[in-house]
């Protein structure tokens, strides 16, 4: 199989531009996805295209197949694999994208830019021990969760299609192969910036710092120091980025530097996952034996990695290295107040709460406790607690639950708006549905094991407007049957 490179069947819309490529050759690897034998189109997403410029028809069935498998390059496209490095579980190491290509940067009508990368597109010179291949599973869960994501209004990469490859990847098992074409309003990561800080030459890193903010700060540019504010900048987002992780119950599960994107996105779906009970040390991921990633440790851990991105930007913040350090750390330092503003004016929304008082932190807190104690399940109890009345379900029954309930209708009632302005509130920000665990695994079976897609097209269709609540969805709203064994999650590699 070889490329027919460079052809396109006009009226597809591609506008691609190639900012990135223009960056020091440290920076990236030239080269082509490695084409594919058999590659079929399995999902495609037609809002995504659309709102992209793109003709959905014209990438629809073999057309769609050839470029979304890389086995045809989109004109103007320029295919290549960024250099990176992370902490990985606080170890540091060279990375970059061993089975990823970025095509290039496709500019929507309305002047926006989203990187268009292909996630299993064959091996690259990052590629070390790995295949460069994907599964085809993780790469139907990557697409159902952060479309779900998108749809709850947190920042995330997007989904656009998953082609399968017609060839075996071998995990423990033979695995249908495939590949995700993911967008993303870019993919410069803190590792990408620790990759330059290891090789020390500052003028990459000031090079990549200058794209960064022209990229996503551009009001950053005149700044008296700007590489000071793009630190503030990039910690703001993060801050409430995982402050929205927080409020829908979301858990990352391998917040490595790689995987933390400077443009504020969600970006890495692996080990991921929704709690159901509320637990603050919940977990899902099968090799995080030390709960690092925690849901509860988020804010903890994306600080963490704010710190390694501010240590590659000291030489560019303050020449005196001693000053540069003290600035960076007042810049981090204020991480946790942004955070804590997020997370409380989010939880405030969740529970009605559009005025402030002084008690509302404690008010959450109180609430959080007696669900944690009762194992009341996350997403529903903010849910039934918009029904205004002491919802039925048993947690609702204990002495601590009625106490807390009183106390949060005294403070509703302390505020001018009326209830029906709380609940309508309530309504917008605590989703009636999100990617239940046993729904996807539920999704992904039919599709892997019978081809069938229709169950997570369903899937895709309840989660994109987790608001809702329909009568005929009831059933996915429900958590999980109990189990013996708790959910897992894999890196899906
Ligand atoms: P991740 O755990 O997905 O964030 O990936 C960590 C690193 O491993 C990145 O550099 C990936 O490109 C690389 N990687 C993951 N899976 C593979 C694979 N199957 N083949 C080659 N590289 C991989
Ligand atoms: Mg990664």
């Amino acid at each position: 199989m070889t490329h027919s490179s460079k052809q396109n069947r006009p009226g597809a819309g591609w506008n691609f531009e190639n900012s990135y490529a223009r960056l020091p050759e440290a920076f990236y690897v030239r080269l082509n996805p490695v084409p594919v034998r058999t590659p079929k189109l399995v999902i495609f997403n037609v809002a995504l295209a659309q709102f992209l410029g793109l003709n959905p028809d014209a990438l629809k069935g073999d057309e769609g197949a050839a470029v979304f498998s890389g086995n045809r390059i989109p004109e103007g496209a320029e295919p290549l694999a960024q250099a990176y490095a992370g902490h990985q579980f606080s170890s540091f190491t060279m990375l970059g994208d061993g089975r990823a290509i970025l095509l290039g940067e496709q500019v929507t009508p309305k002047g926006e830019r989203f990187d268009i990368q292909y996630k299993g597109s064959g091996k690259t010179p990052f590629s070390r021990q790995g295949d460069g291949r994907a599964a085809l599973g993780p790469m139907l869960r990557e697409y159902i969760i952060s479309e779900a994501l998108h749809a709850l209004d947190v920042p995330t990469t997007r989904s656009l299609a998953v082609v399968t490859t017609g060839e075996p990847v071998f995990r423990e098992t033979a695995l249908q192969g495939a590949i995700l074409t993911r967008t993303a309003a870019s993919h410069i990561r803190v590792g990408t910036f620790e990759y330059a800080a290891a090789r020390g030459k500052p003028n990459d890193i000031r090079a990549l710092a200058d794209y960064t903010i022209r990229r996503h700060f551009p009001d950053l540019a005149t700044n008296g120091n700007p590489y000071l504010a793009l630190l503030g900048a990039v910690m703001k987002r993060q801050a409430s980025l995982v402050a929205r992780w927080l409020l829908v119950g979301f858990i990352h599960g391998v917040m490595n530097t790689d995987n933390m994107a400077l443009c504020g996105e969600t970006i890495d779906y692996g080990p991921c996952a929704f709690m159901d009970a509320y637990d603050p040390n919940t977990v899902f991921s099968s090799i995080d034996h030390n709960g690092r990633y925690a849901y509860s440790r988020q804010p903890q851990i994306a600080q963490w990695n704010l710190g390694r991105f501010a240590e590659t930007l000291l030489p560019l913040i303050h020449e005196d290295p001693q000053k540069a350090v003290s600035m960076a750390n007042e810049a981090i330092l204020r991480f946790s107040d942004t955070f804590r503003h997020c997370w409380l004016a989010g939880m405030r929304a969740k529970l009605g709460l559009l005025n402030q008082e002084v008690d509302d932190g404690a008010l959450v807190e109180d609430l959080l406790d007696c669900m944690h104690r009762h194992g009341a399940d996350f997403t529903n109890t903010f849910r039934d607690l918009s029904s205004g009345s002491l919802p039925e379900a048993s947690a609702f029954q204990s002495l601590d639950f009625k106490q807390w309930f009183e106390r949060w209708r005294a403070r509703l009632k302390r505020q001018p708006d009326s209830w029906e302005a709380a609940r309508r509130l309530m309504h917008t920000r605590n989703p009636a549905v999100i990617p239940r665990n046993h729904r996807v695994e539920e999704a992904l079976e039919a599709a892997v094991e019978r081809a069938d897609f229709k169950v997570m097209e369903k899937l895709l269709g309840i989660l994109s407007q987790p608001y809702q609540d329909l009568p005929e969805q009831a059933d996915y709203h429900l958590p999980p049957p109990q189990s013996a064994q708790p959910y897992r999650t894999f890196c899906g590699t």
